[in-house]
């Protein structure tokens, strides 16, 4: 419904309803985005038809992606795992590919809607292409607008694209924005489950293991954004998702720890009113609003019980026993490239983590370490273009192996 002063009624689909199927592209389709899509996409094989799917190493997992969705081409990252795809695929008509130039042409096919579910700042490349081409995109990979987040949203705004918030907390302020005056908006606030270490102390958060870390509470993830949540690097690395989606400055920008994660986003506007996007933790939810938007789809997963769930707690969020929430809260206030670095330095120590090289309190520290390393030596200038902050991201990361393999020599755990 139009209103007098030309804006839409907030209720008014922004688009028409899709097309038909819909057809869509898959990065990431091996993983746990990844697979959620693919159980909403199998549900659906009238609505939705898949021009490609793309994953990194796991061969046996794309082609059984690949054949359930019925896809015309898969792509993966690993270049020596070519003749392997080739093998599980034979007997099909599904087209394959191997390499860096494979999953840009994955997120090239002719889509309605590209879906960004790699992990990591290997994301940005094949995203940002999607976006450069006038696809529609639909962003689980925030790695993506914390490594490159201006020119990011300089192409898609340039290209008049569609980038959806698949992520849950974004996708809920999303719904909860309703298409309001953004000038009208007092606060956001973005929720956090505080993960499994959230009653923990200090110092026996610094010593936690990687099954403990990887141990979370509402959320089954990959193993990358779940060590993120662990130590609430995830929620920081959130805030300048939503800094850049929103374009919210900092200092609009909250965090509260929500135990129960059933609210995830909530927007505060000038007139005291507040909305909040309000589901039960299965990250479909999210997935299936941006593929079906503006329409919307019939998911499977659980229903809202409140009276079941009876209490909602909330609590400030521990900046002392969470460092590296507060060094994302600062790297963001300080805006240029330090975000940059920050994200990079975090998947080489998260990285480090994993394979038990890393004591869990060193993450944060190292992050920590690199970001005043950038600041010391220009490495933390904004950077303007994608390819800069690609730059950028490939001198932290080998700055970070460098640092961390030096202090392994030593055989000590890094602290
Ligand atoms: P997973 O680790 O489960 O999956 C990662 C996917 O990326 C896999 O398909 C993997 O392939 C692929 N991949 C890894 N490296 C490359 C590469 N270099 N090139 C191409 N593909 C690659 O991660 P999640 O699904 O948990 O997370 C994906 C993204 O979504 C992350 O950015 C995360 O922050 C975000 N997100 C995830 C949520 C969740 O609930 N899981 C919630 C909100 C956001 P392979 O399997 O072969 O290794
Ligand atoms: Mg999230």
């Amino acid at each position: 419904m139009a209103l007098a002063n030309g804006q839409f009624h907030a209720h008014a689909p922004a688009q028409p309803p899709a097309p038909v199927p819909r057809r869509i592209v898959l990065l990431g389709a091996t993983g746990s985005i990844g697979r959620s899509t693919v159980d909403l996409l199998e549900r659906d094989p009238e609505g939705f038809s898949v021009s490609a799917v793309a994953g990194g190493r796991d061969v046996e997992a794309l082609a059984r992606v690949a054949r359930a969705v019925r896809a015309e081409f898969a792509a993966i990252r690993d270049e020596s795992a070519y003749a392997a795809l080739k093998a599980a695929l034979a007997g099909t008509n599904i087209q394959v590919a191997a390499g860096r130039e494979a999953i840009i042409e994955a997120a090239l096919r002719d889509a309605d809607l590209v879906v960004s579910a790699i992990v990591g700042a290997a994301g940005v490349e094949p995203t940002y292409a999607a976006l450069a081409a006038g696809r529609d995109v639909a962003l689980a990979n925030k790695e993506c607008l914390v490594c490159a987040g201006v020119p990011f949203m300089r192409k898609a705004a340039e290209m008049g694209v569609q980038l959806l918030p698949m992520d849950s907390e974004h996708n809920a302020i999303f719904q909860a924005l309703g298409g309001e005056d953004p000038s009208r908006i007092e606060r956001m606030i973005v929720t956090a489950s505080g993960g499994p270490f959230r009653t923990w102390s200090k110092e026996r958060i610094a010593e936690a293991s990687v099954e403990e870390a990887l141990n979370h509470p509402n959320w089954a993830m990959g193993p990358k954004i779940t060590v993120d949540s662990a130590g609430m690097m995830n929620k920081g690395l959130e805030l300048i998702e939503a800094h850049h989606l929103f374009g919210i400055p900092a200092e609009k920008l909250e965090v509260v720890v929500h135990p129960q994660s059933i609210v995830h986003g909530l927007v505060a506007f000038s007139d005291g009113s507040v909305t909040a996007g309000i589901a039960v933790p299965d990250m479909r939810t999210p997935i299936a609003h941006c593929l079906g938007y503006p329409d919307r789809l019939t998911t499977p997963t659980p229903r809202l019980d409140l009276a079941k769930i009876a209490t909602l707690t909330f609590e400030a969020p521990d900046f002392e026993r969470f460092p590296a929430l507060k060094l994302a809260l600062e790297v963001l206030r300080d805006g240029g490239g330090l975000p940059t670095v920050l994200n990079a330095a975090n998947e080489i120590a998260v990285e480090a983590f994993l394979d038990r090289r890393m004591s869990f309190d060193g993450i944060a520290r190292h992050v920590a370490e690199a970001c005043e390393a950038a600041l010391r030596d220009g490495t933390a200038n904004a950077p303007a273009t994608v390819e800069d902050a690609l730059a950028v991201d490939h001198i932290v990361r080998e700055r970070s192996r460098s640092a961390l393999a030096g202090r392994a020599a030593s055989g000590m755990l890094l602290q």
